[in-house]
């Protein structure tokens, strides 16, 4: 039998709240969450509800979702006093990159000075 993707998923189990995150931002569509192991003094995860695994597996009719999640990530950046001392998003696609976790997700780094280019 198919699995659906909150069995396997860990941000799925996130998103259904029956896997504990701090969550700084939700809506419909969006969630986002701090990350458990953070790599600047702001580093929140911000995701679709949706299960994509990768940026390779959104269809270009919901490409919008994208958008919205720059713009919350924005949001958020001002929200926690660094949209002006600066941030950075990524987007970690597939194994070189380092993509552990393949349930799309963007990374919100800020709250210090980062180094280019990234390792
Ligand atoms: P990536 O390498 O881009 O796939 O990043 C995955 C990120 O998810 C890492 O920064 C992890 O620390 C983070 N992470 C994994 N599990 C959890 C969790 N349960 N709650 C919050 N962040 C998580
Ligand atoms: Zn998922």
């Amino acid at each position: 039998m198919k699995r659906s993707p909150i069995e396997d998923c860990i941000f799925c189990k996130i998103i259904a709240k029956k896997m504990p995150a701090k969550i700084v931002y939700e809506d419909n569509r969006i969630l986002a969450f701090d990350d458990i192991r953070p790599q600047a003094p702001t580093h929140t995860l911000i995701i679709p509800k949706d299960h994509f695994a990768s940026l390779n597996d959104i269809p270009e009719d919901k490409a919008d979702i994208l958008v919205d999640i720059l713009m919350k990530a924005r949001r958020i950046a001002a929200d926690k006093g660094i949209g002006q001392s600066g941030y950075r998003i990524v987007l970690n696609t597939a194994r070189d990159s380092g993509q552990d976790v393949f349930h799309i997700h963007f990374h919100l780094l800020g709250g210090r000075r980062m180094a280019w280019p990234p390792g």
